[in-house]
């Protein structure tokens, strides 16, 4: 061994500790979930590494995860024979904020604390789970004794959430021969954790399907006894499995608090054998924008973690959760060389497709579920219709809108073009960041005069897609702020008076603005858009449309 050295956190996890620390939030389970995924997560890193390296198993080839109460010395204890962190793992794992998740939380966090909302924060740490450092809910002192597979040490790493850590290299008898061994040293309210009742309890709700057997030993000299079988769900018949099942599995493998808004699971049969589960979230995730915000799919092969860095969907799928486990992807390949897998290519392709046609579905069948579906989702899927071309027209057909005929429901496209005027061959829009103003702009006068609907696009992507070429049964998107309105092939509608014939007067008057307005402007001409304000701002038919513009210009482009 050698003695302990003590660190600071970043600044970060020190912040993040204190909220920990100090937090209210009644939930504090979740801790529980938190450390039995990542020893569940590092059984699997195991797994795949054994793939190329089958001597790391040594002779504890099976994996597993113990949990130990002792509630003399009031601690509960989590052990895994996983892969195991190094010395500069532990410190990288545990002393910085490495995962985009925490990241984004802080940044919640940091929001909410500026608009003052008391007790929110601690509220987020229960939507979020913040991983390993939730461990200081329930602890005011935690020791990680770890051993990497393979290695012939053993590493320390000992902190009371206050600001630093200690870390040591010890003696191999101190650490678990490979994997980690977390030791809580609960707080006084916390006792009840070391209840056998209470924390078998807490296991099998939270974490009982995941892929790695979880046991139980009541005190530190019991028998041991096994709790949850590590059986893949995902490969039991889906007869079998109850909604209450996949939810569990749902929250302990994707990292989500919420009930799935709907539960995908098949297997592929065919020229590719795969199974799939898959959950749509019924809360929107909080990085869902994160520019760097990839899928979480995870992919398997014959029941082994592989990755979850395969893309298995488009990004505009990114909210969905869940697995792919293949059949016929080779065990023995790199990462990387799974990526240019055509089998692989198969998978993303018949995934994607499925997803979209049962979102098809829900729509037909349920279409409340699906409209909240769209509330949460709609701006994500909106950016497959320009990232995605082959998908365009089912996307397309997804798509729900806000419209000045929608009212406080939403339309589709079918709605549309099935309410459309004789004479009108395009599909208008009109966009901006706040529905209300953009309903009560003069823009949509002559449109409303003459009842032609109009969408409202108040999402950051619809400024894209728009502009992508996009058409729907032939019919052209056109912005109410861009170019000629031709509009006087299509009646006004009862009651509605026309707009001032062209006159001398008119001419007149553009003349004379063209002139005072000068470089200002690229034109000035009447229309008949406005019937009631006597002006309005319309981009030139072959430029920018003007809310596009504004987001550009706001990106500093
Ligand atoms: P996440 O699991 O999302 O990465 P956590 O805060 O839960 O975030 O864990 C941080 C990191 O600590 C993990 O990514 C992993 O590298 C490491 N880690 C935590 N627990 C273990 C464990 N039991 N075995 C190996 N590594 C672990
Ligand atoms: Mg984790």
């Amino acid at each position: 061994g050698t003695a302990p050295e003590t660190r600071s956190f970043e600044a970060d996890v020190a912040r993040l500790l204190h909220m920990m620390v100090h937090s209210v939030y009644s939930d504090k389970d979740v801790f529980l979930r938190e450390l039995i995924s990542n020893a569940a997560d590092a059984c699997e890193k195991l797994r795949y590494e054994l793939l190329s390296d089958p001597a790391l198993a040594g002779d504890d080839g099976q994996p597993r995860i113990t949990v130990t109460l002792d509630p003399e010395a009031r601690q509960l204890i989590v052990e895994d024979n996983g892969i195991g962190m190094s010395e500069v793992e532990l410190a990288e794992a545990l002393g910085t904020i490495a995962r985009s998740g925490t990241r984004a939380f802080m940044e919640r966090v940091a929001a909410v604390r500026e608009g003052a909302k008391e007790g929110e924060g601690a509220q987020l740490i229960g939507q979020f789970g913040v991983g390993f450092y939730s461990a200081f809910m329930v602890a005011d002192r935690v020791d990680v004794f770890s051993r990497r597979a393979g290695a012939d040490v053993a590493a320390h790493w000992a902190s009371d959430g206050l600001g630093s850590y200690t870390i040591q290299l010890v003696d191999i008898a101190d650490a678990p021969a490979r994997g980690t061994r977390i030791v809580l040293h609960l707080k006084e309210d916390a006792a009840s954790y070391t209840e056998p009742f209470t924390a078998q309890r807490i296991v099998t709700a939270q974490s009982g399907h995941v892929p790695v057997p979880i046991f139980l030993k009541e005190k530190p000299d019991a028998e041991e006894k096994q709790i949850a079988d590590g059986a893949a769900l995902w490969t039991r018949p889906r007869s079998d499995i109850t909604a209450e099942e996949y939810a569990d599995f749902y929250r302990s493998t994707a990292g989500q608090f919420d009930e799935p808004a709907l539960t995908l699971h098949y297997r592929a049969e065919g020229l590719h054998e795969y199974s799939v589960l898959a959950f749509l979230p019924s809360m929107r995730p909080f990085d869902l924008f994160d520019p760097d915000r990839a899928g979480r799919m995870k992919l398997y092969v014959r029941r082994v973690f592989i990755t979850d860095e395969a893309q298995i969907l488009p990004r505009y799928l990114r909210f969905v959760r869940g697995l792919v486990d293949s059949n016929d992807l080779p065990l023995n390949v790199s990462r990387e060389m799974i990526q240019e897998s055509p089998v692989l290519a198969a998978v993303q392709k018949g995934v994607a497709n499925r997803i979209l046609s049962e979102l098809d579905k829900l729509a037909q069948k349920d279409g409340e579920a699906y409209l909240k579906f769209w509330d949460n989702f709609g701006a994500v899927l909106k950016e497959g219709l320009y990232e995605d071309f082959a998908r365009r027209e089912a996307l397309l057909g997804l798509a729900r809108f806000k419209s000045t005929a929608s009212g406080e429901g939403w339309r589709s496209l079918k709605d549309y073009v099935e309410a459309i005027k004789d004479n009108q061959t395009a599909i208008y829009y009109a966009t901006g960041a706040d529905l209300d103003r953009l309903a009560s702009s003069p823009q949509l006068e002559g449109f409303r005069a003459r009842g032609i609907e109009v969408l409202l696009l108040t999402d950051q992507v619809d400024s894209f897609w728009v502009t992508a070429g996009v058409d729907y049964q032939g019919k052209p998107f056109k912005s109410v702020t861009q170019g000629l309105a031709d509009l006087s092939l299509i009646p006004l509608a009862e009651g509605e008076t026309p707009a001032a014939e062209a006159s001398a007067e008119v001419d007149g008057f553009i003349a004379y603005a063209r002139d005072v307005l000068g470089e200002a402007v690229s034109d000035v001409r009447a229309s008949e858009r406005l019937t009631e304000s006597a002006v309005c701002l319309v981009a030139p038919d072959n430029a920018m449309d003007r809310q596009l513009e504004k987001l550009l210009a706001g990106a500093g482009r």
